[in-house]
């Protein structure tokens, strides 16, 4: 059912490959919506033009294709509330700069970056930090601590200025949020905020009101590291004499070990991306590794980011993306941090991959086999993935767990062969392969009643036999079920590969 009450957004600033937190953020905004019937929203917040990186919005809206999270409104989409870029609602935003002015809470500062950075050096000299707020603001340069005329006179002359917000000095503010309940804050602790930016720009605490307001968003659903912005918000929303939307503050992804955030760092430390998609610095050329390009199912990538800071209350982990959009709540999302988990993140490619038809991986694997100069019988594919998947956790996996029926070995596992071909090897294999020869049906079953019958009969050890025979036919100690693969590879195969491993080896003295 819609609900056209239920608005929500996701609002990127394009300043990089996007983090898979952020991700996770979409997504639970994406399933919030979908849950209630609501509108999920995409904008761009690209205010900050000092921050902007080329090629940073593409990789967003891509790397949200690629999961399947669906916006409604927004960047790429349009929609009834556009333009959904910040810098092309440029002049949306000063007026509301003005209505501050005018109603007493915000201000023109004519500081200079030189006056700041001497004020700032001045209280680090005293082991102190400077803020610039209610105790300070009259020791500065703004229109509340100059005469009325010098502040007309600056302005008419042109002289750069930036709007602050005028905090008040000692008020509580009184704040819900939908994860972490009420939270309290005293105005004292908080600064005078710049809205408005010597060159032109919104910043992003007055765009992002504004925005949220103008596209009538119900729900603000956001990082926890927006929360100490929360009261300047909420603020604004009341200087605007306007309603503020809920807001729900999502806990943080943390590293594997230990606290603090999930970083890039990590991920090159211990080896797994933090990146959705690939992503290629255009500045240094640096290449970031991506979910996509390791070869993670986008199934799979969103299943594990949904239960890093949620859980469906009881014990159930794999659920498909439409079925989340039913099970989800915010009332679930945990209020403290969630530790990544890179070996969690396999365990959930492996679910995913079982559960794939042989057909599709077949489908998924043939280009990796023509990679490695493989034309293969598709019939023959599926057969082949049906005996391996269960031993794989990325479709390229499938190369390193089924090469073996595709070529035949042309080395010989050393280790293997030290310890595992002995002396009486030779002489039972020749013989095994003259029983083979007269094998009929070749199929695994009756290959494999021949064989143990035959061994049973000699006393042979079967352990020793069976090793000599798989490294033979596979060259090394691994594979399925051996009788599997010599009824799939066909007798003429078998006893080509056991020829040619006799000559190989020879007999051992
Ligand atoms: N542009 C902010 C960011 O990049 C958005 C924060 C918010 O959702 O309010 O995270």
């Amino acid at each position: 059912m819609d609900n056209n009450n239920i608005r929500v957004r996701f609002a990127p600033s394009p300043t990089g490959p996007l983090h898979i937190g952020g991700v996770r953020t979409a997504l639970y905004n994406y399933l919030f919506a979908k849950k209630n019937g609501g509108k999920f929203i995409l904008r761009i917040e690209d205010t900050d033009q000092t921050r902007f990186v080329p090629g940073a919005e593409e990789y967003i809206i891509e790397s949200f294709e690629w999961c399947g999270i669906e916006f409604d409104e927004g960047v790429g989409k349009g929609g009834p509330f556009g333009p959904y870029k910040q810098s092309e609602r440029k002049e949306i935003y000063r007026q509301y700069a003005d209505a501050l002015i005018e109603s007493g809470n915000a201000y023109y500062a004519f500081d200079t970056p030189g006056e700041l950075n001497n004020k700032r050096k001045e209280y680090e000299s005293q082991k102190k930090n400077f803020s610039y707020n209610a105790a300070e603001r009259m020791n500065m340069r703004n229109s509340l601590s100059l005469p009325g005329y010098e502040t007309k006179k600056l302005l008419k002359e042109g002289v750069p200025y930036v709007i602050r917000f005028k905090m008040p000095e000692d008020e509580t503010v009184e704040m819900n949020d939908l994860i972490r309940g009420k939270v309290v804050v005293n105005t004292k602790v908080l600064d005078d905020k710049v809205l408005y930016k010597s060159d032109g720009m919104p910043t992003y605490h007055l765009a992002n009101v504004v925005d949220d307001h103008l596209m009538e968003i119900s729900h603000v659903i956001r990082g926890e590291e927006w929360l100490p912005s929360l009261p300047l918000h909420v603020l604004l929303y009341k200087a605007l004499g306007w309603e503020a939307p809920e807001f729900a503050h999502l806990p943080l992804l943390l590293k594997p070990e230990g606290n603090g955030k999930l970083s890039k760092r990590d991920g090159d430390r211990l080896g797994f991306p933090v990146f959705p998609l690939q992503w290629k610095d255009p500045k240094t050329g640096e290449l970031s590794r991506g979910y996509r390009e390791d070869g993670y199912f986008p199934e799979a990538f969103v299943n594990m980011l949904v239960l890093l800071g949620w859980n469906p209350g009881d014990e159930r982990e794999l659920f498909t993306l439409e079925e989340l959009t039913k099970v989800f709540s915010i009332e679930r999302v945990n209020k403290s941090g969630a530790k990544f988990d890179p070996e969690k993140a396999k365990w959930f490619n492996h679910q995913y991959l079982i559960r794939k038809s042989d057909e599709e991986l077949a489908g998924l694997f043939m280009p990796v086999l023509k990679e490695h100069g493989i034309e293969a019988d598709k019939d023959f594919v599926k057969t082949v993935i049906g005996l391996v998947k269960e031993r794989a956790t990325f479709v390229k996996d499938l190369w390193d767990q089924s090469y073996f029926f595709f070529i035949a070995p042309e080395e010989y596992d050393k280790k293997a062969v030290k310890k595992r071909w002995k002396a009486q090897s030779y002489d039972q294999m020749k013989e095994l392969s003259e029983i083979l020869k007269n094998t009929e049906p070749f199929t695994s079953a009756n290959i494999e009643e021949t064989v143990k019958k035959w061994i049973e009969e000699k006393e042979y050890g079967m352990g020793g036999v069976m090793n000599a025979f798989r490294l033979l036919i596979v060259g090394a100690l691994k594979g399925p079920h051996l009788f599997d693969i010599v009824a799939l590879i066909g007798k003429a195969e078998t006893l080509k590969r056991m020829e040619k491993g006799l000559q190989t080896l020879g007999k051992k003295e």
